[in-house]
């Protein structure tokens, strides 16, 4: 799973940093899937490595408009592409009625299936959103001062791989059944033997985890959904100076976003959505929001706009978690 930061300023754009959006790709897939998308989101795209063609999915936090306003401009273009296969955008209300009204109103034909999931829930440990060969995707509610949901993706264990040598001495020739055998299913031969496709493959790998939690004040929920991650993607708007501030306007400061991954046993946090008080020149500035979430978390990083990286998977064992 690579991550890339597309926007990881709060509120408004600065010079250095455009408004929430995270897209992450999808290994073996060549599928990407959006955290948010704010204002330019699919400029930030072309100034990116990334192909916007390969947009399957978005996830919306949030009806803020620092966290929404790309939407139309890049759904349109999408469309005048003219080779998207289809997008599912999921969010709370008032998303669907949001995107009918503005692609209504500015006469925006889409002509691509776009699909809106509503998520709507006050469970506090998350429910499923989608549950598919590969992935689940899960939601729980942030403390924010609109309702604000975090996601996590989870990837399955991966089969473990394939000895070939071993297949060979059984006497099974390469062909497609490699594939079939690869992705441990049991196989009938020729001579009538039956094959399990595990007994052939290595132990199973774990799969990565990723959570993005924004915007929010320290909430029980985010350590919920986040227990055990690999990644935590987790706002961190304002300095420790200012969490009176934070807890006014249901925020997070860089103490809550480090005590929130250390509870949770995360393998990473990277603190984003930072406010553009503390842009270079300023008496704070991000690197000193860095050293106060390092002070108790040191496994974090801070983010910055086109940052890209490989999810690293979590040394873990079960007494983690
Ligand atoms: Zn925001
Ligand atoms: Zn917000």
């Amino acid at each position: 799973m690579q991550v890339t930061f597309l926007g990881t300023s709060s509120g408004v754009p600065t010079r250095a940093r455009n408004v929430s959006s995270v897209a992450v790709r999808l290994p073996q897939r060549s599928e990407l899937w959006l955290f948010d998308c704010g204002e330019a989101t699919q400029h930030q795209f072309l100034r990116s490595e990334l192909r916007i063609s390969q947009l399957r999915r978005i996830f919306i936090t949030h009806m803020h408009g620092d966290h929404i306003f790309g939407l139309p401009g890049l759904l349109a273009s999408l469309g005048l592409a003219g080779n998207c296969g289809g997008i599912d955008i999921y969010g709370p209300d008032p998303l669907r009625d949001y995107l009918e009204s503005i692609l209504r109103t500015s006469s925006t034909r889409i002509g691509y299936p776009l699909r809106t999931h509503r998520v709507h829930t006050a469970a506090s440990s998350g429910i499923v959103l989608l549950d598919d060969k590969e992935f689940v995707v899960t939601c729980a509610l942030l403390s924010h001062r609109i309702p604000a949901y975090a996601y996590r993706i989870d990837q399955k264990p991966r089969m473990g791989t394939f000895n070939i040598a071993k297949a060979r001495e059984l006497g099974i020739s390469p062909g497609p059944i490699y594939a079939d055998l690869k992705a441990g299913h049991e196989i009938i031969l020729a001579d009538g033997r039956i094959i399990k496709g595990s007994t052939l493959c290595g132990p199973q790998k774990p799969g990565y985890s990723f959570v993005y939690c924004t915007d929010t004040v320290f909430t029980e929920s985010a350590i919920n959904l986040a227990r055990g991650a690999d990644l935590l993607i987790h706002e961190s708007t304002f300095a420790h100076s200012e969490t009176e501030m934070a807890y006014q306007r249901q925020h997070s400061t860089t103490i809550m976003a480090a005590q929130t991954a250390a509870e949770a046993k995360v393998g990473q946090l990277v603190l984003t959505h930072l406010s553009p008080r503390y842009a270079h020149g300023n008496t704070l500035t991000p690197a000193d929001l860095l050293n106060e979430a390092k002070a108790i978390f040191p496994s974090t990083f801070l983010a910055k706009d086109f940052l890209s990286f490989e999810i690293i998977p979590k040394v873990s064992s079960s007494s983690d978690l």
